[in-house]
């Protein structure tokens, strides 16, 4: 494999999603069932250390972007630092964040001076009893850090809003007047059978398909050519209300997998090709006791190379992990 290594069906690779941790300070309903417990024991975490060689040996095949997710990354003692070292490594053009932003009021500045400019925030409802009832969080600290990343400037902005029929399928336009308001992008996001509760239903999926079509019926959504992200999200611009909206519709969309640029690390160490598949590669013989960095280089071409065309979603996919442990 060299530097331009494409996957078995000549998709370019160069993303990789890195879980920090599997740990969460909530429990969004789709995200993990009740009464969780079975987090991972801290040694099986893979050090920022064993992260960064990870990184570097991606790097090395022409990797280029990277998003630090978890479990909830910023709960993790030292992230910050992390983020500072993973965007001076050499070969590393773009550094994004996923967070539910619970952390953001006191970590953004942290992070914009760790040299942070792009960062995405879970908002599933902007009225405080529905957020708390989908995540068992509070909406106050998020909204606060999103308020608090726009005063720093951070280049890129986004919200994230997991579509649930009949939990925020209400807030939908509210959500996209405090995304125009606060002039950031929403991405909304089709449930996805990634966790082992019982969520994703008949009952309670939301296509994209039906919001665009809604989104027809009060504006003239544009679509957008450019791309915001590296990732699957299809883009418009609602020239009325003035607002960027993505959309990720892992199941509505035929051709989602088509675009696939990326790889996930889950925390513990395992290379994964695709989330919707149990397909995975345990990179830690080649981290511990001691690294050894052409088998870690040849453990990720394989990995690589078992990249497979399409997601399992529509062939009623059964997770083996939460989605905290996979990192999304
Ligand atoms: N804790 C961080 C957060 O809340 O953004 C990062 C991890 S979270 C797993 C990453 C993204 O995955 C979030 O935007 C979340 O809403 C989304 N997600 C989690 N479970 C999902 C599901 N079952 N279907 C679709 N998206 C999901």
């Amino acid at each position: 494999m060299n530097a331009n290594q494409t996957d078995p069906f000549g998709r370019r690779v160069d993303y990789l999603r890195i879980s920090v941790t599997d740990r969460c300070n909530e429990r969004c309903l789709y995200c993990l069932p009740e009464n969780y417990q079975d987090w991972l024991p801290r040694h099986e975490i893979l050090t920022y250390d064993e992260l960064l060689a990870i990184v570097r040996a991606t790097t090395a095949l022409g990797f280029k972007r990277f998003r630090v997710t978890g479990g909830e990354p910023l709960v993790r003692p030292g992230v910050v630092e992390f983020i500072r070292d993973l965007i001076a490594t050499e070969g590393v053009e773009s550094v994004q964040l996923t967070t539910n932003g619970t952390r953001l009021p006191e970590l953004a500045k942290p992070l914009y001076e760790a040299g942070l400019r792009r960062i995405n925030i879970s908002l599933d409802a902007l009225d405080p009893a529905i957020y708390r009832s989908i995540t068992s969080g509070e909406v106050g600290p998020v909204l606060a850090g999103i308020r608090e990343v726009k005063t720093l400037g951070f280049d890129s902005v986004k919200l994230n809003t997991v579509l649930m029929r009949g939990r925020n399928d209400g807030e939908i336009f509210r959500l996209l007047d405090f995304a125009a308001e606060h002039d950031v992008a929403i991405r909304f996001i089709e449930l996805m059978p990634v966790s082992l509760t019982e969520m994703l239903s008949e009952e309670n999926f939301f296509p994209v398909t039906e919001l665009l079509a809604l989104l027809r019926r009060e504006d003239a959504p544009e679509p957008l050519n450019e791309s915001f992200g590296y990732g699957p999200a299809r883009y418009f611009r609602l020239p009325k209300r003035g607002v960027k909206v993505g959309l990720i519709g892992a199941l509505s969309d035929l051709h989602f997998c088509e675009r696939c640029n990326k790889m996930r690390l889950t925390c513990d160490g395992k290379l994964r090709p695709c989330l919707g598949n149990h397909l995975e590669t345990d990179l830690k013989p080649a981290l511990r006791p001691c690294l050894n960095a052409s088998h870690l280089r040849q453990l990720i071409t394989g990995t690589l190379g078992q990249k497979p065309l399409e997601h399992l979603f529509r062939n009623n996919y059964q997770p083996d992990r939460v989605m905290t442990a996979i990192g999304g």
